[in-house]
């Protein structure tokens, strides 16, 4: 029998509506929702096809314990006993912090995954918290904590009424829009040119979104942050300075104005390849529209300077006197002030620093780009057991190769996820997780604690899918595995006390399903706290219920959380980094005539997710290809089809290559996610020959971004080279795997 259900995608941030048929508990075909209130029918090709990834006869069903080279199944008891007693056994002999754990971009798009991997942790006592974030985008988080007190605190552009809008190293027709829900980019962006506002795409390709709508400016990978210092020192030359708003609501000017004194449009075109006078066309613009804003994303965040650069772009907004202010970027508000909690509690503030090479954590978090030397390094807190979950650090993190050579030494490594990918390949035990469409769930942190949205709505569903095998979600994992460790959730006994009588509770009244934490409960609890109704009340709203509006100048003020309520425009950690933008001026320069490759997505791949999918890899789609303007290649005597060795100091990767106009010359493009082949579960992945783009990147503290730990994934200066004796139908990446 057929039916009809309405959920929403839990892949990117747009969170679209969707409409499910299911049949016998499954589904079997998605559409877009269009009487969805917010995303009005919009989704992509990766949303509507999810369901094939979940029902794949890959997905791992049962716990699974690894015997020599294979992974045989256990019974859920076997695994959380031997995992609970490893887990105790190491924590009494290294300690707390030799138990990391390290969230990926999947358990984010849970409302109750990171809460529950979170409280595990906090049980545990272990401050060795990784993610993903230090891969794409905690350079913001980073600077948002010191500029506005608090991390999530992340202003974005008011959309609906903006005069000026430039975005740097952004595609958001293919990658959607970080830090905000935008429905239909394309969409967006066309609204602002058709009503007669400024658009300018600041990339060094023209991106899909550059084809779009707006004026398209090529930039030289890595050189964002001369650019956005030149436009403050152009702003303030040109008056575009609102002195009042600073005065009232801010501090730091004079401090952040010196240091971009010196970086003239003139100075910064040697590098930046920006002629002077398009710049100033553009601070102009900026200044003109009454209403503007600069936007950034992992073109910026992951090409070295994302901190420098993120925090000159929120200088810009703010002192510009567009912070705040209708048209230009807003501070949304979720359920409740999830700032003020913050800082009231100290959640997500903690100021821990990293054993290999004394970073700050971000977000209670220490930068991924070190985790192989936690591993690899002997002394006290070293790691030695990995919780992995919703994540695949060996396709995702910087010089894989190295990593997946520390996993081997770990005493313990547990996954958490759908299948036996390439992390999994290698881990003690994989445990299996629901899919997105087989829980309830609301809309994940930033729509939901903090309003990041275009239109402001909430959202619940229900589980559209009946869980397959004895796949259970996260939150009841690590409830059990808390248990079995000996530890309490939160460490908290009374939290783990009250939650496991809650399961029980549910297994009495509901003998024929899985034993499970009732996630449906705690969802109410959460919305009845904050005012919202039930969970039940919000679920039968299949098409979302619309919330208040943004309003500007409720944040300057308001809810700035630094200590004295100002913004600081000049934080202290902020303007030392500042100091070595000199000597990267100098290698910019000297490195001028070198290839800098940058990578990109495909609209049909997520990161490392759906390379299991056959369609969006069959034939020609079966590889990443390294794209390559033709008169880049003419001077390397490379042809279109050439297969090319690139390489940098960390590794070496054999690719074939593509001629494409659209890029920057100089500038060389390699789509990331690939690199499936030693996944031992991804049996349509695995046959892909695409290379993983991160056995380029450096991994150790001397290659990570001071201010944020955040790794250097792209606009990374490469060797490019006709591969010697290369046949066609050769295994790229099996290559790059052993270079
Ligand atoms: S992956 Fe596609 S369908 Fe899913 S939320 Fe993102 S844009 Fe929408």
């Amino acid at each position: 029998m057929s039916e009809t259900r309405h959920t929403f995608c839990r892949i990117c941030e747009v969170l679209c509506g969707l409409e499910a048929t299911v049949e016998n508990g499954r589904v079997v075909r998605l559409e877009p929702d269009s009487n969805h209130l917010a995303t009005q029918g919009f989704a992509c090709p990766k949303g509507l096809k999810q369901h094939k990834m979940y029902g794949s006869p890959d997905r791992v069903l049962f716990p699974l314990e690894r015997r020599g080279n294979a992974h045989v199944r256990v019974r859920w008891d076997e695994a959380l006993e031997r995992i609970g007693q490893r887990v105790r056994s190491i924590r009494e002999k290294y300690g707390p912090d030799s138990i990391a754990m390290y969230v990926g971009t999947a358990a984010g798009f849970s409302a109750m995954h990171p809460i529950f991997a979170q409280g595990f942790m906090q049980g545990v006592g272990s401050r060795s918290f990784y993610s993903s974030a230090t891969q794409d985008c905690s350079n913001k988080f980073a600077v948002a904590r010191d500029m506005y007190g608090f991390p999530f605190t992340q202003p974005f552009p008011d959309l609906d009424h903006i005069g000026c809008l430039i975005i740097v190293g952004a595609n958001p027709v293919v990658s959607k829009w970080s830090f905000l829900q935008v429905p239909n980019p394309a969409r967006a962006l066309k609204d602002i040119v058709e009503r007669g506002g400024k658009l300018f795409l600041i990339d060094p390709r023209r991106t899909e979104t550059a084809k779009t709508a707006g004026e398209h400016v090529f930039i030289r990978p890595g050189t964002d942050v001369f650019f956005y210092l030149s436009f403050l020192r152009e702003l303030h030359e040109i008056g575009g300075i609102d002195r009042k708003r600073v005065a009232t609501f801010m501090k730091g000017l004079d401090e952040v104005l010196a240091i971009a004194a010196p970086w003239t449009p003139e100075k910064t075109s040697r590098v930046t390849g920006i002629a002077p006078d398009k710049l100033r066309e553009m601070v102009r613009a900026y200044r003109d529209a009454g209403a503007s804003a600069i936007y950034c994303s992992t073109g910026v965040n992951m090409g070295g300077h994302g901190a420098t650069a993120f925090w000159i772009q929120e200088c810009i907004n703010a002192v510009g006197g567009n912070l705040d202010r209708r048209g230009g970027t807003l501070v949304g508000r979720g359920i409740f002030d999830f700032a003020a909690f913050g800082k009231r509690t100290g959640m997500l503030l903690r100021d821990d620093r990293s054993r290999i090479g004394n970073f700050r954590s971000v977000n209670d978090a220490f930068p991924g780009g070190v985790l192989a030397d936690e591993i690899l390094t002997e002394g006290k807190g070293q790691v030695r057991a990995l919780f992995v979950t919703g994540g695949n650090p060996l396709i995702t993190m910087p010089d894989s190769a190295r990593l997946r050579r520390a996993f081997d030494k770990l005493d313990l490594l547990v996954t958490l996820d759908l299948f036996v990918n390439e992390t999994g390949s290698q881990a003690h035990y994989v445990l299996p997780a629901t899919s997105p469409l087989e829980r309830p769930d609301l809309p994940f942190l930033f729509p939901l604690f903090l309003g990041m949205q275009r239109t402001p709505y909430l959202q619940a569903t229900r589980a559209i899918e009946t869980p397959p095998g004895e796949v259970r979600d996260e939150a009841s994992i690590y409830l059990d595995l808390c248990r079995a460790s000996g530890v309490s959730l939160f460490g908290s006994k009374i939290a783990q006390f009250a939650l496991e009588s809650l399961v029980r509770a549910r297994a009495w009244k509901h003998p024929e399903k899985p034993r499970a934490v009732p996630l449906e409960l705690l969802f109410t609890a959460m919305l009845q706290a904050t005012g919202h109704g039930t969970f039940d009340a919000l679920a039968d709203k299949p098409h979302g219920r619309l919330r208040t509006p943004h309003q500007p100048g409720g944040f300057l003020g308001k809810r700035v959380v630094t200590a004295d309520g100002r913004v600081d425009l000049a934080p202290r950690a902020l303007v030392e980094s500042s100091k070595s933008l000199e000597a990267a001026f100098e290698r910019e320069i000297i490195e001028a005539r070198r290839l800098k490759l940058v990578t990109r997505r495909r609209v049909t791949t997520h990161n490392s997710w759906t390379h299991n999918i056959e369609d969006f890899v069959v034939g020609e789609l079966g590889t990443n290809y390294l794209y390559m303007h033709p008169d880049d290649a003419a001077r390397l005597d490379l042809a279109d089809g050439d297969i090319a060795d690139v390489a940098t100091n960390a590794g070496t990767v054999r690719v074939p290559i593509r001629f494409q106009s659209d890029l920057m010359p100089g500038t060389v493009a390699l789509p990331h996610g690939w690199g499936h082949q030693i996944a031992r579960g991804l049996s349509i992945a695995s046959k892909t020959r695409g290379v993983n783009v991160n056995l380029l990147a450096a991994s150790g503290p001397d290659h990570l971004e001071r201010v944020s730990g955040m790794a250097h994934l792209t606009a990374i200066a490469v060797d490019v080279v006709k591969a010697r004796g290369a046949k066609n139908d050769e295994t790229w990446s099996g290559l790059s795997e052993d270079v």
